[in-house]
């Protein structure tokens, strides 16, 4: 499915390779990560050390991967990526880290999907970039010890909560990012849009920026279709009007939200009475993956202050009442 919101990278991502900024200084918003990573960064380099493990929380499209590219860049090293789920055995973990070159650096993405086995070897690799494999099987099977260039893993998890403690602790720079605001997405969006050679009217990259759920992204998805519109309708610029014209076509309201966003606070309001509901309930009955809901459409919703999190479950609150015209319940605790 060609979803705007999803978790997936996509071909039409909008903001592919040529469009990703390459240096820190490019790169955009998350000013305390940023700032972070700068100093380590040079402290790092004054020292002619690798620069010590990074961990990357927050959803997805917040740019998590360009910045670890952007660290190695900086850090004047190699970029190797892998993830998770595509590291099945200990074996492809030790075939990759005995690959490394000194200083390079390791991007897993979804590291908190590593099995617990795979787990294991990071740990003395991180520590003290050595591992320790088991050679044979029964009686002949010995372990080796083997060193390995020291080397950076960059980490990147879309929820602090589903990383094991063991892993974090071994994360000297863990960073959180955040959603963008919509002056750092228009300034995201702009860029991109003159690398594509669009001529994008300032209120229209706002008004794309505002509708991206503060994630750089889903802007670059939206841009790419904003065109395509702007282009058949026979427009020479985009301004704020066209963006809305096609956005609203795409059924992205004004406040950003799609008809997905939609969907989902529907259900709450009218099969759960506003909540609490378990996530697993509302998964089923929207026919969704949980991971679908808690990765890429609960974050916002949260932060926009629509939907909370509760110990009992998802609850909608009175501005999420209000956003869909309906009158929240007087016995309602949000
Ligand atoms: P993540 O790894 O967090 O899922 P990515 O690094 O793949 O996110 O970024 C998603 C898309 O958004 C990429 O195409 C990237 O170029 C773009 N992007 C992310 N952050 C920024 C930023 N700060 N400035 C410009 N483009 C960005």
């Amino acid at each position: 499915a060609d979803r705007l919101v999803s978790r997936e990278r996509a071909a039409g991502d909008g903001m592919d390779v040529s469009l990703r900024p390459l240096s820190l200084a490019d790169f955009t918003g998350q000013r305390q990560v940023r700032e972070n990573l700068s100093i380590f960064i040079q402290a790092a380099r004054s020292r002619s050390e690798p620069l010590d493990h990074v961990l990357l929380f927050g959803p997805p499209g917040l740019g998590k991967t360009t910045l670890a590219q952007i660290v190695a860049k900086e850090m004047g090293a190699g970029f190797r990526a892998t993830s998770g789920p595509v590291i099945a055995k200990a074996g492809d973990l030790a075939a990759l880290l005995t690959n490394l070159q000194p200083h390079d650096v390791l991007f897993i993405d979804e590291i908190h999907r590593l099995s617990p086995a795979v787990e294991e070897i990071l740990y003395p690799a991180m520590e003290d970039f050595h591992l320790d494999l088991i050679i044979g099987e029964g009686p002949a099977a010995r372990s080796v010890r083997i060193d390995l260039p020291p080397f950076t893993l960059v980490g990147a998890t879309t929820r602090s909560g589903l990383i094991t403690r063991p892993l974090r602790e071994r994360f000297g720079i863990p960073l959180r990012m955040q959603f963008y605001e919509p002056e750092e997405l228009q300034l995201i969006v702009g860029r991109a849009a003159r690398l594509l050679d669009m001529r994008l009217l300032p209120e229209g990259a706002l008004e794309i920026a505002r509708r991206s759920r503060g994630t750089p992204r889903v802007a670059g998805r939206l841009l790419r279709r904003v065109r395509d519109f702007a282009a058949v309708a026979g427009a020479t610029e985009i301004d704020a009007r066209a963006a809305d014209i096609a956005l609203t076509r795409l059924e992205v309201d004004r406040l950003g939200f799609d008809a997905m966003d939609r969907r989902y606070l529907n259900c709450i309001a009218n099969n759960y009475g506003g909540g609490p509901v378990g996530v697993e309930t509302l998964a089923a009955a929207l026919s969704e993956q949980r991971d679908v809901l808690e990765e890429v459409i609960e974050p916002y919703l949260i932060q926009q202050g629509l939907l909370q999190r509760t110990p009992r479950g998802r609850l909608l609150t009175d501005t999420g009442y209000r956003y869909l015209g309906l009158p929240a319940p007087v016995t309602s605790p949000a």
